[in-house]
């Protein structure tokens, strides 16, 4: 998953951490000694900059650097093809000189930092700069997402919160859309956790083979399914107080996915009724009243949700599909292998389990969402209780005899 930094991000960083220390106006009367020794520390801060990667090629607006001619090829062909793509999707957009680094860990500094050690994409605009690392887990969408950051106009920074992060996972996957119902499933189940939990429902039915009326009653078993977030769940409004994509800002990992979750949720909703233009729209006429973002009841309106945690929750299980609901269970494929691998130790025993599941039919559905899947579309499922079928024993030689 692809935490990024925002267009903010790693400026405050920079700030907190001296590099501009030394001519900050309120400073310059300070004693000599003083100044000597800000100065000392922004030399030594510049030498733990990170050295910028070997390779260098040109692109319409910007250059793109990496270890060899090869990978920063690729990265030059992504950059070409999602630079129009992006300017034509978003409004106020625009890519004034940039660069794209591609790093072994993205990061402005040699060492990594706390605030972005979770990271595989960052944004910095105070260097025009995004930081790319190279084992990103979907590098075309983590480029898109930073670029989303880089593109964005002034008028965008009337979102509040972390909402800027909900557009830009939004833009990426609809820029990506191979590995989009990943990131939507993996998006729109973090709101989930983070605001109660995320119900599955399973069903195990024996398929009807023939008519036999000896045969005994087919017998149901079903089971509902609890996931939990490792964290307690959130007040879904502080999606728009806190700015979870900032390195400046203290997060555990499952509490920043959560932010991230909710953002997504509120941008989709708002995007799938009246595009891009419809958020952009907010921002517009909050920065015509001369407000400082827009007003959070403007875009929970747009958003049609609520303060009740329990709507957003039914949201974004509503809003998964039968694609985001197959990348759910990949990601959490323990609580079906496990109720399934249950099932056939108790119901069929003495079968082998491969035969033994093909009589069977399995639903898997989200409790408050209306979409299902069966066994059919989990391949995964089936080849992980097949590979933890116990083994019969060879026969030994001397029993064989
Ligand atoms: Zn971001």
């Amino acid at each position: 998953m692809s935490l990024a930094g925002t267009r903010r991000a790693v400026s405050v960083a920079v700030g907190q951490s001296g590099v501009r220390f030394r001519v900050s106006p309120e400073r310059k009367n300070r004693p000599i000694g003083l100044v000597s020794l800000a100065g000392v520390a922004g030399v030594l801060l510049l030498s733990c900059m990170a050295a910028p990667p070997a390779t260098v090629r040109a692109f319409e607006g910007g250059r793109v650097r990496a270890a060899s001619q090869l990978e920063a090829a690729r990265v030059e062909d992504l950059v070409s093809r999602l630079r129009p793509e992006l300017l034509r999707l978003l409004p106020d957009s625009s890519f004034p000189d940039i660069e794209v680094w591609v790093q072994e860990r993205p990061g402005l500094y040699r060492f990594g930092t706390e605030g972005t050690a979770d990271a595989e994409g960052l944004w910095s605009p105070s260097h025009r700069r995004i930081m790319l690392s190279r084992h990103a887990d979907h590098l075309e969408r983590t480029l898109a997402h930073e670029l989303t950051h880089a593109a964005l106009g002034e008028s965008w920074r009337m979102l509040p919160g972390s909402l800027e992060e909900g557009l830009a996972d939004h833009v990426s996957a609809s820029l990506c859309e191979d590995g989009a119902a990943r990131l939507r499933a993996g998006r729109l189940s973090s709101a989930c956790l983070a605001t109660g939990g995320l119900a599955l429902d399973i069903d195990i039915l024996p398929r009807p083979t023939r008519y036999d009326p000896t045969a005994p009653t087919r017998r149901r078993w079903s089971a509902r399914i609890r996931l939990k977030g490792d964290t307690h769940a959130a007040d879904p409004l502080d999606v728009f107080r806190l700015a979870a994509g900032l390195s400046s800002t203290r997060l555990e990992t499952g509490a920043k996915r959560g932010f991230y979750g909710l953002a997504y949720l509120v941008v989709s909703r708002i995007a799938e009724n009246g595009g891009y233009a419809e958020l952009h729209a907010l921002c517009a006429e909050a920065a015509g009243r001369g407000d400082g973002e827009v007003a959070v009841e403007d875009v929970l309106a747009a958003a049609g949700l609520d303060a009740d945690p329990v709507r957003w929750s039914r949201a974004a299980a509503r809003a998964m599909g039968r694609d985001e609901l197959i990348e759910l269970v990949r990601m959490y494929p323990d609580f079906l292998v496990q109720a399934l691998d249950g099932y056939l130790r108790e119901s069929a025993a003495g079968r082998d389990h491969r035969h033994a599941l093909e009589d069977l039919e399995v639903r898997v559905r989200l409790a408050q969402g209306f979409v299902e899947v069966g066994l059919d579309d989990l391949p995964f499922v089936r080849e992980a209780i097949l590979a933890a079928e116990p083994t019969t024993e060879e026969p030994t030689l001397a029993s064989a005899r």
